[in-house]
């Protein structure tokens, strides 16, 4: 195993889909790593599949967008393991798929809250415990932050993924001086529970445009991403391979985001 042992990552969302891969590919590379999750028994299975290869992982059931939990919960990864080397901010919602003039407030806030508040609340209760020793802080928005056309019935998502992005600025500056980096990523459509978990196609008309590529739009493979090609990128920048890279989003979409 890699010699990351002393190391530790804090992985939000970490029960599913990208969360999980990238907690699965941090642990192969000897890190620690807390596995953050909403929904506890999918996060309890990701620890057990690292713990059976020989990886330590430990779950807390918190909801990334309640304040106190967030807090109480870094407070635990440092009581446990003294100090955290990196932040993986990834848990997120589609949120409901609906016009603007039919969006309720309260759905509206809680897209917004779930992928946008908890990436600054996980981003402030961390410093004091990275900025000793810098770090890196990953956060993930996506291609959707960025484009409209093919986002329509999804402000609310587009709106928290932009807002994530503009918030790593904003960190990546301001923490440079503790050399504690920050970078968002931005897949285009990976091949995740995301969907199932979270749309409803109620209200909104399919947009039709002529496309050659049917299988996920993505002209590199043809299809969806992976988790585990998400993650890579993850370790990439979690580790000091990465170590001059701070402030920027990097699209891993298989130049989705260009058609
Ligand atoms: P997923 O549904 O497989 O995993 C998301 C995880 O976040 C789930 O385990 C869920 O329980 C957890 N979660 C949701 N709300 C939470 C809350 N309030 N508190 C704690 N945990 C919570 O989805 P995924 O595709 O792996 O998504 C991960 C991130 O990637 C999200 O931020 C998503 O917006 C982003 N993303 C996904 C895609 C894609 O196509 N799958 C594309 C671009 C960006």
């Amino acid at each position: 195993m890699p010699n990351n042992q002393s190391k530790t990552a804090v992985v939000t969302g970490g029960g599913s889909g990208i969360g999980a891969a990238a907690a699965k590919r941090l642990a192969k590379e000897g890190y620690k790593v807390c596995i953050i999750d909403i929904k506890e028994d999918r996060a309890e299975q990701v620890k057990e599949e690292i713990s059976g290869a020989g990886g330590e992982a430990f779950v807390l059931n918190v909801d990334v967008s309640d304040p106190a939990r967030v807090s109480e919960a870094i407070g635990k990864v440092h009581e446990k393991w003294g100090s955290i080397n990196v932040l993986f901010a990834n848990a997120g919602i589609n949120g409901t798929v609906t016009s603007i003039e039919e969006m309720d407030p309260d759905e509206w806030d809680q897209t917004i809250t779930t992928n946008l508040k908890s990436t600054f609340l996980f981003v402030k209760y961390t410093i004091p415990h990275m900025k000793e020793n810098g770090g890196s802080m990953i956060i993930t928005s996506s291609i959707n932050g960025n484009r409209t056309f093919k986002n329509i019935g999804m402000s609310a998502y587009s709106t928290s993924k932009a807002g994530q992005t503009a918030f790593m600025k904003m960190a990546a500056l301001e923490l440079a001086r503790y050399k504690i980096r920050v970078n968002a990523i931005c897949p285009g459509a990976i091949d995740t529970n995301i969907d199932q978990n979270t749309f409803t196609e109620e209200g909104v008309e399919e947009v039709k445009i002529p496309i050659e590529y049917p299988e996920g739009n993505q002209p590199l493979e043809n299809k969806s991403g992976s988790s585990e090609q998400v993650a890579d990128l993850v370790y990439f920048l979690a580790s000091d391979q990465s170590s001059h890279i701070t402030g920027t989003k990097i699209y891993i979409d298989g130049a989705e985001s260009l058609l």
